[in-house]
Formats: structure tokens, sequence, C-alpha cells
């Protein structure tokens, strides 16, 4: 069983086709890997009697955010508590098509609002490098079963980088795919225009297959197109041709050292590998910040505005019908969603819309025109993936400000709808000292590059070699 549990999604899935290990017996090893979380990374975890049966790849961890159906679906909120969605969701669909079932479904922070985990009704997941640190967020659930040894691979959703900050602070793969490259059909909406699901996984591969799986047009989802060609197992040995972009528009200041140095050693390695790393200026990604906690909320505040008491979840009755609403939503959003809703609201109300809504939407475009210079001249963008590494719980959760700069390397993809990977790149300490935790290396392309991204990144992380595994798995 202690060997299941050693291979990588690719290697059991070779093993379940080839015979020498059954697609039950995989089940029930990560089974019962999950049973043994002590680290509420799960909200709700499967049995392996009713679900090993058909297996034909490793089972899946899935974000609280994916509709499964008759299967408790929360979104980490309280006000979705005991809410059994009538339909499942098609990326974990698609999955159980080619036999990864549901292994359980994953904590994250409220409606995907945050950074650290900490926004979730259900207590925080924990970072098994460091069980007194945040796993990042939002889909801090999913990265922490990946990297803590309870999960072979999962599924998140990225909105300003909530799979590859998670994957970041806790050392293991994590991909946002271009905006429409895998359908949002039965994704719980929190920003739209924003919202893409991906991979976390054990390595490059993993993320590679998953995606295949996931990707793809979908007719209930008009926005999804797909990876046109699909996505292929990455195969790349070294980096030679390949032209890396750094962003001079992005301060570097609030970086960590620990981080910095990682990235100076990555970059080095990307030059040995034959790349060529040079600068690229992105003027206005530096505000990517201001725009997206503009944007998100505003549209957060019209997609949430459906938790009424009346249709899903729970409801605090109340005389009158307004009372209700009223006294449902303040029982079941917590502090930061009932933040993000009125920023929301305020950036929509008239008279206010042009003055900010308007103004984030023209900054989102001047994004998406910096990289579309940038790649003229480079293949990719990279940068680290996160400042910092993994911060302490509790540290950042009463200034929102700074608990937002989290996402500065990672809001500007997003916005311009373009698709990045974060690799683990090696380990650093904390500014002010501390254990040794993860970093990771964001590497960012071109609107359906997923193939090129995977390669490199196959290429690097080879070379890289990162093993180190947290000292609780
Ligand atoms: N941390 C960001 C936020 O709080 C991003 C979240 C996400 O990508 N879902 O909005």
């Amino acid at each position: 069983m202690q060997e299941i549990l050693e291979l990588t999604a690719v290697d059991a899935g070779r093993r379940i086709a080839d015979g020498e290990i059954s697609g039950e017996e995989c089940f029930a090893a990560w089974a019962a890997a999950a049973g043994g979380d002590e680290l509420n990374a799960y909200l709700w975890r499967a049995s392996a009697e009713t679900d090993g049966r058909s297996s034909r790849l490793p089972p899946v961890a899935v974000k609280d955010i994916f509709c499964t159906e008759g299967v408790p679906t929360t979104a980490g909120s309280r006000i979705l508590e005991g809410y059994l969605p009538p339909y499942t969701a098609t990326a974990v669909r698609r999955l159980a098509g080619e036999g990864a079932h549901v292994l359980g479904k994953t904590n994250m922070d409220e409606f995907a609002m945050g950074s650290s985990n900490e926004n979730s009704g259900y207590g925080p997941a924990l970072n098994p490098w460091d069980r007194e640190r945040v796993p990042g967020g939002s889909s801090g659930g999913s990265a922490a079963a990946v990297a803590g040894g309870l999960a072979p691979w999962a599924i998140g959703t990225d909105t300003g980088g909530s799979i590859r900050q998670p994957a970041s602070l806790c050392g293991i793969v994590g991909m946002k795919p271009t905006y429409g490259a895998v359908s949002r059909y039965g994704m719980i909406a929190f920003a739209s225009s924003l919202d893409q699901c991906g991979p976390l996984t054990r390595d490059v591969a993993d993320a590679a297959m998953l995606l295949s799986i996931v990707q793809g047009r979908d007719p209930c989802d008009s926005t999804s197109v797909g990876v046109d060609g699909g996505v292929e197992l990455p195969t790349r040995e070294d980096l030679s041709g390949l032209r890396f972009a750094v962003p001079t528009g992005l301060d570097m200041d609030g970086v960590e050292t620990g981080v910095r140095a990682t990235l100076e050693a990555t970059l080095s390695r990307i030059e040995e590998l034959g790349g060529e790393v040079g600068e690229t200026a992105l003027p206005s990604a530096e505000h990517g910040i201001s725009a997206y906690y503009v944007i998100a909320p505003a549209e957060a505040s019209a997609n949430l505005a459906r938790y009424d008491g009346v249709r899903f979840g729970i409801r605090v009755d109340a005389p009158e019908l307004d009372a209700m609403y009223e006294a449902t939503r303040d029982a079941g959003f917590g502090p930061e969603v009932k933040r993000r809703v009125m920023l929301g609201t305020y950036a929509l109300s008239s008279g206010y819309y042009e003055a900010y809504y308007g103004r984030a939407q023209r900054v989102r475009t001047r994004i998406a025109e910096d990289f579309r210079a940038a790649f003229e001249e480079f293949d990719f963008v990279v940068t680290p993936t996160s400042p910092s590494v993994a911060f302490g719980l509790g540290d950042k959760v009463d200034d929102p400000l700074s608990m937002y700069l989290n996402d500065y390397f990672t809001v500007p993809m997003p916005l311009a709808g373009i698709p990045a990977i974060s690799i683990p790149a090696g380990l650093a300490e904390p500014d002010g000292g501390g254990p040794q935790l993860p970093v990771g290396f964001q590497i960012a392309g071109p609107a359906f590059s997923e193939n090129a991204i995977l390669d490199a990144a196959f290429a690097l992380e080879r070379a890289i070699g990162f093993d180190a595994r947290p000292p609780s798995s």
C-alpha cells in the first residue's frame, strides 16, 4: 500500500493499465491515506467500498467549489452547509469518465476569497511543512492534501492565484489554464470572467495528464473552447531556443530574501539548460492588484446575490422577507465575503461605476496588451509565484491589504486570461528566520500555450530535482 502512495498519478495509471495493481486497490490505499487527515484538508471523504470499483486512474481530491451530485458541496461557506447539488461539474464528470473518481472534497477559503485558507467557514487547512503555517489559498485544502500525502492529485480553481499560490506554499505543482480551456460548468462562481479550474499535482507530468482530461469545449459553458489539439504529456529535456523574460515593472522590494535567491538560482538553471533570460517591462502589471480588487468583488457581489435563504443552503427565518434575507446572509457569510460584497456593490453603484469598475477594466486591457507585447519577443514571462514562503496562521488575518499582496505576481495572468504554472524551485527560510519552506517559480505564456509551458516546466523540474518532502509525511 505504501508503494501505491509513492507513485505519481501517471505511473499509477500505467500500473493499473498493465494489471500490476488494481484500480480498487489504488482507490482503497488513497481512501485510507485520506482517512488520516490531520491537516483539515478535507471537508468530505469518499469511502473505498462505494467508489473504488471502476478506477482506471488514481482518485482525485476535488476543491469543494465543484458541484458533485448528492455529495455535500459548501464552497467553504456556512451558507451552503447541507447543500447537495443535483448535478456534477463538467471537470469532475470528465475525470470520473476516465476512471479518476472523487476521493474527497477539499477545504478552501469561503467562495475562493483568500490566500491562506483562514477564510474557510470550517476552520483553516494546515500546511504539512509546518502545521503552524497556512497552506495558502484559496485551494489550500487541495494543496495540503497533495503535499501531505493525503491525495495523489487534486483540482482547484484560480481566480487571482488560488491554484498557483497554495501550490507554491506547499511545494507542489499548480497550473492555471487559459481562460476558456476548461469548462466552468458546475464550478460555484466567484468572479466569472477570471475563474478557471486547474491541476494541483506532485509533478509536471501529472499536471499535464490531469489537464488533458479536464480541458475541452463543453456545450454547458459557452466560454469554454478547450486547448486546440489537446494537452500532451511533456517530453522536453532542455530549454534551448526558448526566451524567458523577468518583468521589470513588478517590484521585487516586497519579496523575501530567500525567495529572491531561489529566483536567481532558477534563472541560472534556465541558462544552463540553454534558455535565454532577458527583461520585459509589463508597465501596467503592478496595477493588477488594484484592478483585481475592484473587478473580482464586483463580479462576486452579483454572483453571491443568489444566496438568500430561499434556494440553497441555510435559512434564518424572520417575520418579513427582507429580514429573512438579511438574517440568512448575516449568519451564513464570513467577514471577508461581506467585505467583498460591500466593495463590489459600491464599485458598481451608479455614479461610481465609471470611476472604479470602468477604470479597472481599462487597466485590465492594458495588462493584456503588456503581455501581448512581451510575447512578441519572449516565449515566457517568469516571476516568483509568491513574495514569501508560507506564513504563520493568524499573521495576516487582521490586515486584508497585506493578505491581498500575496497575489501580486499571480493576478496579472488571470486578468489577461493567460495560462501560468507554479513549480517548486527550492526551499528557503522566511525573513526573520524559521524552518526551510518551499518556494515556487512561475512560468506564464500566451493564451493556449499550455503545451509549451508544460514542456518548459518539465525540463526545468528535472534540472531542479526538487525532492524534499514535508517532515510530517
Ligand atoms: N487571493 C485572491 C483573492 O482572495 C485570489 C483568490 C482566487 O484565486 N480564488 O481573491
